[in-house]
């Protein structure tokens, strides 16, 4: 058997290659087909994903890290705009290098001491700042499994039956956890003009619901297109007063609870029974921050297990504890140490410039497509993504032309632009989560986008 080589060298390896693989690819994505990718990526396997002998520690690693960073969509630069998809602070990135090399386990206290009691004092904090005081949680692997999680924790919590309510924006994970739960499909609540969940129409689908049912609402802070954020008070008045379960999906949204700013839009995420904020969108933090969180521990019953060997009665009464009944994996990586540094290295304000910087450049971005002729704006800015059109000088190109063009700049290698459909017409999206992008940045990207508008409908 071959000698490991130490982390510090192969360290030094994986940042060589990773400067390596952006400087060649140059922009927000490789300037490639579908093809050319698998082609780079079948050439840096030499064909062989499993070879029979190894070809060493320094050359996978350089060639492998390096291939997927040249052709890597790059949220760290300012034209990778697609999704809510943000570019990591460094400090996380290196706290998560060593969550990775302790290698901690979340299910038991004996895998992982120090970390177990991180995880609680993170969640702790963290339902503070939502307002729900003596809140329990656990980090997830994000909006969809806390979704998900806090679904079950609402069927659960009584034996009546259950019906799940949502606007018609809410994420699609409400609705495949629904149908992954055994509760049928999502009753479906329409929207206003302002793309948030009308209260008068589910007043009026709450009120229909056969009696002795109780409504779960899964309501969201901040739509995956718009940012929209659902009247969270009246939504907690009304569900509670037919003794219903709420669970706020503030993944995208939850952010702005860092901000002096911007927090108010928030007003009644602290009456849920169950939120969902997701620190890899407006956090800063590498995939996967996920946090769920509920308004007491005891909320968590329906998860909890016994096993002999993770959480023992008698080590968990001599003070042993463990998260085990918090989560529905059982190895869990130690996510919350990047969390955790980053909470302390910058702080409310710190997170909390960042989101203002955010939804700043978004109402600028929003202001800039209005003065294009050739682009036509959707809706304001509720948070930091901007819904639009190309549609020309003539006012005239057609969904096929949009999702060409948007489909010619990732072909150019130029601008990850997002691509969405509202009543039936394709959508394009700039979603800001780049906090030092400028205002130079997305007035390139719009002129990116009008140039590829033009020249698709030339063809
Ligand atoms: C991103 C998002 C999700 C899904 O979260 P993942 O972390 O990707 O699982 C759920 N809801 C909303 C509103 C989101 O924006």
């Amino acid at each position: 058997m071959s000698a490991s080589l130490p982390l510090e060298s192969l360290v030094a390896t994986a940042l060589t290659a990773l400067a390596a693989g952006r400087k060649e690819r140059g922009g927000p994505l490789p300037a490639a087909t579908p093809a050319e990718v698998e082609a780079a990526v079948d050439a840096a396997l030499a064909g062989e994903a499993l070879p029979l002998d190894g070809v060493g520690e320094e050359e996978a690693l350089a060639t492998l890290a390096a291939t997927v960073a040249a052709g890597a969509a790059d949220p760290a630069d300012p034209a990778c705009t697609g999704h809510l998809h943000c570019p990591p602070l460094e400090v996380a990135v290196a706290a998560d290098l060593v969550a990775s090399a302790l290698n901690q386990s979340m299910d038991s206290w004996d895998q992982a001491p120090a970390a177990t009691v991180l995880e609680e004092r993170v969640v702790e904090a963290l339902g503070d700042l939502a307002g729900l005081s003596g809140a329990a949680g656990v980090i997830t692997t994000g909006g969809t499994a806390s979704t998900y999680t806090a679904l079950m924790l609402a069927r659960d919590a009584a034996p009546d039956p259950v019906t799940v309510f949502s606007s018609e924006l809410a994420h699609f994970s409400a609705d495949r956890g629904t149908h992954l739960l055994g509760l049928g499909e999502v009753v479906k609540v329409p929207c206003d003009a302002d793309q948030r969940m009308d209260v008068t129409a589910l007043a009026r689908l709450l009120a229909g619901c056969p009696a002795g049912t109780r409504p779960i609402v899964v309501a969201t802070a901040g739509t995956t297109d718009f940012g929209s954020i659902d009247p969270l008070r009246e939504i907690a008045g009304l569900v509670h007063a037919r003794g219903g379960w709420v669970h706020v999906d503030a993944a995208y949204g939850g952010g702005l609870l860092f901000s002096q700013q911007h927090r108010h839009l928030l007003d009644g995420l602290e009456l849920a029974d169950t939120v969902s904020l997701d620190l890899h969108k407006l956090g800063w933090q590498p995939a996967a921050a996920g946090v769920l969180l509920a308004r007491g521990p005891e909320l968590f019953g329906p998860l909890a297990r016994r096993a002999a060997y993770l959480n023992p009665l008698d080590d968990e009464e001599s003070g042993y504890t463990s998260l085990l009944g918090r989560s529905l994996r059982t190895t869990r990586r130690a996510d919350v140490l990047k969390i955790a540094v980053t909470l302390r290295a910058l702080g409310i304000t710190g997170l909390g410039e960042r989101v203002d910087t955010c939804l700043e450049l978004a109402g600028y971005a929003a202001e800039a497509v209005r003065r294009r002729p050739d682009l036509q704006l959707l809706c304001d800015p509720v948070l930091s993504t901007v819904v639009f059109r190309y549609v020309g000088p003539a006012g005239t190109a057609d969904d096929e032309v949009n999702g060409r063009l948007r489909r010619a700049l990732l072909a150019s290698g130029k601008a990850v632009v997002g691509r969405t459909e509202h009543e039936g017409r394709v959508q394009l999206k700039l979603t800001v989560l780049n906090p030092v992008a400028t205002r130079a940045d997305v007035d390139s990207v719009l002129d990116l986008v009008v140039a590829a508008g033009r020249a698709e409908q030339a063809r």
